[in-house]
């Protein structure tokens, strides 16, 4: 698949550290619009994959680019958060005395100072948006609750709300579902794949359920590169991805 037609490109993307290849010829291809699952045992280069996409690390060697042209291993993270890529971490940081509104209204202004943000009359196309999110975020009822009386699993959704606020392109999320309910979990999938609708994600997640609720290509990672890479029925049916999940 050619390079330019595609919205996040990794080649032969390589990264030692202290002489341990953690990304060792690592290639992936994200088309628009798709949603990815990646998946691989501890160790296997997943945190320092999207530490390099977000360039919070840079890669040793190998080509990574975001929009067919842009050189993501030649801008900072900040740079690359404000082209179009949000990364959801794992534990979810909102402003837990703001209510999920204005938490939303505070991601969408970035570097607007809090007072001007909550005290501006907001535009209708910034309500407009904001609307959107509550939608799609679950969170629509709860608008004017505090974030810290939010759920575990409501809070993981408000933080992917207050990244939907930037409108980025592409999404990257580190395990969403850890410490959920199950009802969360599957209502989390389903969210997931609404936000597919109009943006590219890609999902780094241990649970097996989730990423079959997701339903989505899977890649597999093992010692810094792709094992195996497809359905997760294929994926997971292949010996050396049995292998590597079995005998660490
Ligand atoms: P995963 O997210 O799949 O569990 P990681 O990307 O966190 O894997 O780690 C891959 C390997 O690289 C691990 O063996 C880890 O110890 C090593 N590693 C990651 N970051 C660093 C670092 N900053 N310094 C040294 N080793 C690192």
């Amino acid at each position: 698949q050619a390079r330019r037609e595609t919205l996040l490109y990794l080649d032969g993307v390589s990264k030692t550290f202290d002489g341990f290849k953690a990304i060792n010829g690592l290639s992936l291809v994200v088309a628009r619009g798709e949603m990815r699952a990646i998946i691989g045992p501890n160790g296997a280069g997943k945190t320092t994959m999207m530490d390099i996409i977000t360039g919070k690390t840079r890669p040793d060697k190998g080509d990574v680019y975001f929009k067919g042209d842009i050189d993501l291993t030649q801008h900072d993270e900040a740079d690359i958060a404000s082209m179009g890529i949000g990364r959801k971490f794992q534990k979810p940081t909102v402003f837990d005395s703001h209510t999920i509104e204005d938490n939303l209204r505070l991601a969408m202004a970035g570097s607007r100072s809090v007072f001007a943000t909550l005290f501006h009359r907001k535009s209708s196309a910034e309500a407009a948006t904001i609307e959107e999110i509550l939608t799609t975020t679950r969170l629509g009822d709860k608008r004017q609750m505090l974030a810290a009386d939010l759920s575990h699993g409501q809070k993981q959704w408000l933080e992917i709300g207050m990244l939907l606020a930037q409108d980025p392109e592409l999404l990257l999320v580190d395990e969403p579902v850890a410490g959920m309910t199950d009802a969360e979990t599957e209502e989390t999938a389903l969210l997931l794949k609404d936000i597919a609708r109009t943006r590219s994600v890609v999902v780094v997640e241990h649970d097996m359920h989730f990423v079959r609720a997701l339903g989505v290509k899977v890649t597999c990672l093992h010692e810094g590169s792709v094992l195996a890479e497809g359905t997760l029925d294929a994926v997971s049916a292949d010996p050396r991805v049995v292998e590597v999940y079995l005998g660490r």
